[in-house]
Parts: C-alpha cells; sequence; structure tokens
C-alpha cells in the first residue's frame, strides 16, 4: 500500500510527528488506493520555523535566481505530468483531457511567472518618491482539492517569485496530487526551508499558523466559509489575506445569442470538472421568449455529456470526489424537487450501472426562480440552475443578486451588447462568447467569493508590501 508523503520541512520529505493514519478512497470504485498519515501541531510549528529561518536569505535571492528555480519547477512538473494525470484521475475522478489540462496549466503558471519576472520593477518612481516592493515574508498557502495543481501553483508560484518562504497546507483530500508536486518543487533546488509542506486536518494544521505572528501572509483558496474564519483569525495578527473562496456564476444568454452555440457552451461551463469547479455556470439566465429552444437544446445536447470511468476517452464526466461530494450533490438535487424546481434531465441516484463509485446524474433544473436553495448555494456538482428573465435589465438584476461573484459569462451576437452587459455585472471576472483562461489576468472574486487577486503583476503583488523612500 501506497503511503502519501506529507511533510516536507527544511528540504527533506521528513516522517511525520503526527500519527493519524487516513485512508486515501478512489471515488471511481471506493477502494483504498494508498494511506496518509496526517501532520500535526508539531509539524507545523517545525514548518514555520524552517520557512522562518530561510527568509532572510531567500528574501534577498536576485531575480534571476528566482527566474530559474520557477523555470526549473515547470520543467519538473512537465517531467511528471503523466504521474499527475494518473493520480488526478484516480484521487479525484478527474477525466483525462480534463486532468492534462489541468495539470499543464501547474507548469505553465510557473513559467509564466519566470517570464513576468523580467518585466516586473520592484523599484518604481512615484511622484516625488521612489517606491520599494518587498517581500511580505513567511507565506501561508492553503489549496483545496478540486484544484490541486492549479491552486498550489498559482500561489507558490507568485510567493516565490515576490521573494517570499511559504507553508503550503493542501487540501488533505488531494493529498497524492499534493506530494507530487511538492516532489516537483523539492527537484529544483531551492534552499532548504523556502519551501515547506505540511498536509493533514485542516483545523489542526491551521492553528499554529495563525497564530503565529511569523507568518505574516495568509493565502487561502477554499470554502467561504473557512476562508471566513481564518480572515477573522487573521486579524490578531495582522496579516495580509488573500482569499479565493466559492461562487454561484450566472451564465446570461442574451436574446439574439445563438444557441446552437451557446448552450454546448453553457452545459460545458455548468459541468466542468465533474461540477466540482468555483467558477462553474451553475445559474442559466434565458430570455423568456426562447425558453421553449433552450429546453430542447439542452436535453439533445446534454445527452453527450457522458458519465463513467475517467479514463474511457468518451466520458465526460466522472465520479464526485468522494462519498461526502455524493451525498451533499443528493442533497441538493432533493432540495430542488422539493422547493419546484423542474427536473429536466437528471435526478437523484446514481446514473444507470454506476453504482461502484461517487457517479451523479447531470441534472438540469429549469424554471427554477432566483430565490430557491439550489440558485442561491454553491452545489459544487454537475447541477445546473436554468432561469427565465423578461429583459435585459432583469437579467442584470437577477445575476448580480448573489452573495457570490467569482465569475460570470454572457454570450450575445453582439459582442458590443455583451460588453455592454458584462460591465454592470459584479464578477471577478465575465467571459463574452468564450470559456477561454487568460493566466496572465487577475483573477479573483467580489462579495463572498473573497478578497484580492491572483495571476499576472496583480497576484505578485499580493505578496509585496510597498516601502516609500522620500529624499
Ligand atoms: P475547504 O474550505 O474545506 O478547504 C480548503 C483548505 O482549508 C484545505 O486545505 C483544508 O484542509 C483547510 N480547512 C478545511 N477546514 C478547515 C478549518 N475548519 N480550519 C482551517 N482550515 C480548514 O474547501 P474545499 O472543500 O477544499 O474546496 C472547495 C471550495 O473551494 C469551494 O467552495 C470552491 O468554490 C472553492 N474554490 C475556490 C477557488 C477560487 O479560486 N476562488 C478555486 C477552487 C476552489
Amino acid at each position: 500500500m501506497k503511503t502519501i508523503k506529507s511533510v516536507y520541512v527544511n528540504g527533506a520529505f521528513i516522517e511525520p510527528h503526527g500519527t493519524e493514519i487516513v485512508s486515501v478512497i478512489s471515488p471511481l470504485n471506493k477502494k483504498e488506493i494508498a494511506q496518509i498519515v496526517y501532520a500535526d501541531e508539531q509539524d507545523t510549528l517545525a514548518a514555520i520555523e524552517a520557512a522562518k529561518a530561510a527568509l532572510p536569505g531567500y528574501s534577498k535571492s536576485t531575480i534571476n535566481e528566482r527566474i530559474e528555480y520557477l523555470t526549473k519547477i515547470s520543467i519538473e512538473i512537465e517531467k511528471r505530468i503523466d504521474d499527475l494525470i494518473n493520480a488526478t484521475t484516480l484521487e479525484y475522478g478527474a477525466p483525462g483531457e480534463r486532468a492534462k489540462w489541468a495539470n499543464l496549466i501547474a507548469a505553465t503558471t510557473f513559467s509564466n511567472q519566470a517570464a513576468m519576472l523580467q518585466q516586473y520593477s520592484f523599484s518604481k518612481q512615484v511622484n516625488e518618491s521612489i517606491v520599494i516592493m518587498e517581500p511580505v515574508g513567511v507565506a501561508a498557502l492553503f489549496t483545496p482539492w478540486n484544484a490541486v495543481a492549479g491552486s498550489i501553483a498559482i500561489k507558490v508560484a507568485a510567493a516565490l517569485a515576490a521573494g517570499c518562504t511559504i507553508i503550503l497546507k493542501p487540501s488533505e483530500f488531494g493529498s497524492w496530487q499534493a506530494e507530487i508536486i511538492m516532489e516537483c518543487i523539492a527537484a529544483a533546488g531551492l534552499p532548504n526551508g523556502v519551501v515547506n509542506m505540511v498536509n493533514g486536518n485542516g483545523a489542526v494544521i491551521t492553528k499554529p499558523i495563525m497564530e503565529s505572528s511569523e507568518v505574516t501572509k495568509i493565502s487561502f483558496t477554499g470554502s467561504t466559509l473557512v476562508g471566513k474564519i481564518l480572515a477573522k483569525q487573521a486579524v490578531d495578527t495582522m496579516k495580509r489575506v488573500t482569499l479565493e473562496l466559492g461562487g454561484k456564476s450566472a451564465n446570461i444568454l442574451l436574446e439574439d445569442v445563438d444557441l446552437a452555440k451557446a448552450i454546448p457552451m453553457a452545459l460545458q461551463a455548468g459541468f466542468m470538472n465533474n461540477g466540482q469547479a468555483c467558477i462553474a455556470g451553475t445559474r442559466l439566465l434565458v430570455p423568456e421568449s426562447r425558453l421553449n429552444e433552450v429546453r430542447d437544446l439542452l436535453i439533445r445536447e446534454s445527452a453527450k455529456f457522458i458519465v463513467g470511468d475517467p479514463s474511457s476517452a468518451d466520458v465526460k464526466i466522472g465520479p464526485l470526489a468522494s462519498q461526502k461530494q455524493y451525498d451533499r450533490i443528493q442533497q441538493y438535487i432533493q432540495t430542488g424537487i422539493s422547493e419546484g424546481g423542474e427536473l429536466l434531465t437528471g435526478g437523484l441516484g446514481h446514473p444507470e450501472g454506476l453504482d461502484q463509485g461517487y457517479y451523479v446524474k447531470p441534472t438540469i433544473f429549469i424554471n427554477v426562480n432566483n430565490e430557491m436553495t439550489i440558485a442561491r448555494e454553491e452545489i459544487f456538482g454537475p447541477v445546473l440552475s436554468v432561469i427565465a428573465y423578461s429583459n435585459e435589465e432583469e437579467a442584470i438584476q437577477i445575476a448580480n443578486n448573489s452573495e457570490y461573484g467569482l465569475m460570470a459569462y454572457v454570450s450575445s451576437a453582439d459582442e458590443k451588447r455583451a460588453a455592454n452587459v458584462a460591465s454592470q455585472l459584479k464578477a471577478g471576472r465575465v467571459l463574452i462568447n468564450t470559456l477561454k483562461h487568460d493566466p496572465m489576468a487577475p483573477f479573483g472574486g467580489y462579495k463572498n467569493s473573497g478578497i484580492g487577486r491572483e495571476n499576472g503583476v496583480i497576484g505578485l503583488e499580493e505578496f509585496l508590501e510597498a516601502k516609500t523612500l522620500i529624499k
């Protein structure tokens, strides 16, 4: 049985001080595929010490040295891409193409960061002053289980580029993927203590981190619930805070839209990553005048989203990541039915012949109103709610009537019209007639979707303090 490494401190994988042994269960068949011994408070204190000791040296590293490390990590991830795809399929349930895309993004995140460092100026003239951008210090990075490699990469790359040292706390529910990424980082030959990892129970590991005044920055990606807990704790030691949290994104189809293009895209937006995506477009806003056409197309096109073993080439949706996720999605589907949503496709239970793993039926509710639970809460599974609107103004009002504001989507035959709608949406990113990702532009949310932004210059500056020199 494989034992996953949970502690990397001061340049080496070490035996954890923690003793709790936890099974890693594959969502494909509910079988144990590995075990992990959870790190504990003691392991975390050691990681904090190592990061603190490495800070004076690494914060003074040259830009060229940092570029070299970032480039090396990117190359190491590319070298391990097959291992990463395998782990992402067996541990998470991602279909092969998705697993490949998600892990290659991790590699390019490091190389993009290196390219950006070449152009970034850590010292600039502002009016009569010189402003120097300094590393914020020891950074604790918390990441979720639904995008393991990508969310580790986006944070580690920016923190390293800034000159910070790191305590990485990946999700304990994606520990095999995290182990491989940590091995790639370790292979890049950074000085000891610059990157440390402790994996285990979230509350146990975050406690010493949040209490430590040596840790001056937290960057958290995960649920809004936990993000808020950490943000409150952060104030006591005045840690700088970046939060990337949940979403309930609206996808507005304007009246002139080409539905033959927009509906497959809307399904992709709703069901991406087995529906477990913070950016999923789970509220599909449709003009009343075209609701019947949408209904027919959704039935036809959703049949193409084949659920099954993610290693099969034609499968688009694999199992959910865990029993907890399976139960959660069943509960939301039941709530949708109980609150009067009309089930267009899917529903409760496993798809036929797929009860050996955490497989669910991709589900579409139609005639949903924006006050229903399924339109308000982040479900985090392949469940789409179709909401009809009477005019553009109402569509914008419904889209913005959410406690979240991470992503939004607008489709129209007239790009100018779509851009005008996009300008009125309270979301950190709006995709117009596309599902494209831009890794250099800011990513993050309004409202309960978070604080701050990742990616590019703005993401780097989340790990920097500005010091003004006036002569
Ligand atoms: P989570 O909040 O449960 O866990 C995130 C991290 O916090 C993990 O490392 C976990 O160990 C730790 N943690 C969990 N409970 C804790 C506690 N009580 N105290 C301290 N730490 C704790 O989130 P998750 O279930 O891993 O991820 C899913 C969520 O992440 C969804 O809401 C999704 O929308 C969000 N997400 C957001 C983005 C984004 O960029 N905005 C990206 C991916 C996922």
